[in-house]
């Protein structure tokens, strides 16, 4: 085992601070990393303050981070996919079981057996898995990903969370060309959802709480920016679209985004607030109108994902911190003020 700095919190209501963790020894298979930026998801601040308690609850200490780029250091003898030196990608999973159906259709985040990057039984050291917010980490190679060259590091981390989840719903939906697609909330998923709705052709439209978030919303690529405040501005726009994907990360009414949907129109919820949501079924009932819900993406769309935005050049627009300023990060995250990932440099945790 491998001693390593880490940030951690030790209950629902610490900060996050420095510690010490321990990583296996790699295995055959397995590709050690060295952490060079991870950003952080609002999962990771629901987590760390066990909002999820009712279906995922948090063992402490928790090290959270699934948003991971670095370089890799070491190998396994019987890794083939990489080398030392290459600039890799670790998402929200590390493991699973290879063999179910869910594997076998490259849908591993559905796995029984999946392994979660941090707050996950580690089948390897026992307790549970510690996340990026750290020097290194090893994963076995099958969920290591490859980062094209062309793209900053800082900006793709964001990518490996926040991206494949907006990505892959975007591509499930089918061909959203010339198709009218609604963005609810512009944090980390919605700034890329927009970023990729508008790649695949859509006419964008961002549904936004904060009035002063108009202008980046079309600098980032929306068509219209609706403030969902404005009761005046969302009438206009009632019954109109074809697919509306949901990033909010609190509790809010669905049922008025269900109303800005058309015929057969889907809303897909990819936010996961605290509490259930109370969904009208006149609401979906009146205009044949589904509501689907979805969670990042396989290993094989993750990478697929990540080909396309360096042939697009997409990446996230990030503000980078030192590990240090992680608990302001996180007001800031909460107070729904971040532009609009936050992306820790992790050469940073070195000095600590
Ligand atoms: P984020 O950066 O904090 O963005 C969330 C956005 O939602 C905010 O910027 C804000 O947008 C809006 N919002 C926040 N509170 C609100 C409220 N009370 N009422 C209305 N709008 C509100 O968070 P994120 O990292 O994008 O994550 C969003 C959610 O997705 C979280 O719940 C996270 O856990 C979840 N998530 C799910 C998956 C998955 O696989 N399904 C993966 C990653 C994350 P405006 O300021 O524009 O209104
Ligand atoms: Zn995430």
């Amino acid at each position: 085992m491998n001693k390593t700095k880490a940030y951690s919190a030790a209950s629902a209501t610490s900060p996050l601070s420095l510690d010490t963790i321990h990583r296996r020894e790699a295995t055959a298979h397995d590709v050690q990393i060295e952490i060079l930026f991870c950003g952080i998801c609002h999962s990771d601040l629901h987590t760390v303050r066990d909002e999820w308690n009712s279906v995922m609850p948090t063992t402490y200490p928790c090290v959270p981070g699934h948003e991971i780029v670095g370089r890799v250091t070491g190998i396994g003898s019987a890794v083939t996919h990489f080398k030392t030196g290459d600039l890799v990608g670790v998402g929200c999973l590390v493991d699973s079981d290879q063999s179910c159906p869910n594997c076998q259709a490259d849908v591993e985040q559905f796995c029984p057996g999946a392994t979660f990057t941090y707050n996950s039984p580690d089948k390897h050291l026992g307790g549970v898995t510690y996340g990026g917010y750290s020097e290194n980490i090893v994963v076995d190679e099958k969920f290591v990903l490859h980062v094209p060259d062309n793209l900053e590091p800082a900006g793709v981390a964001p990518l490996l969370c926040a991206g494949i989840t907006t990505y892959s719903p975007i591509r499930r939906w089918g061909d959203i060309k010339g198709k009218k697609v609604g963005v609810v909330g512009l944090g980390g998923l919605g700034h890329m959802g927009v970023k990729f709705a508008r790649a695949f052709g859509a006419h964008v439209v961002v549904f936004t709480t904060s009035p002063g978030k108009k202008e980046d919303a079309l600098r980032l690529g929306a068509h219209e920016v609706i403030i969902s405040t404005n009761p005046d501005e969302m009438q206009e726009h009632a019954g109109t679209f074809d697919f509306i994907l949901d990033t909010i990360s609190a509790d809010h009414d669905i049922n008025a985004y269900i109303g800005m949907l058309g015929l057969d129109g889907n809303i897909t919820l990819v936010g996961a607030p605290e509490k259930p949501l109370a969904v009208s079924a006149f609401a979906l009932l009146f205009g044949r109108k589904s509501l689907s819900g979805s969670l990042i993406g396989g290993i094989k769309e993750t990478q697929e994902m990540l080909d396309f935005c360096g042939r697009h050049n997409i990446t996230s627009d990030v503000e980078i911190i030192p590990i240090n300023k992680v608990n302001e990060a996180y007001v800031l995250l909460f107070r729904r003020l971040v532009t609009y990932r936050f992306s820790i440099d992790m050469a940073s945790l070195k000095s600590e």
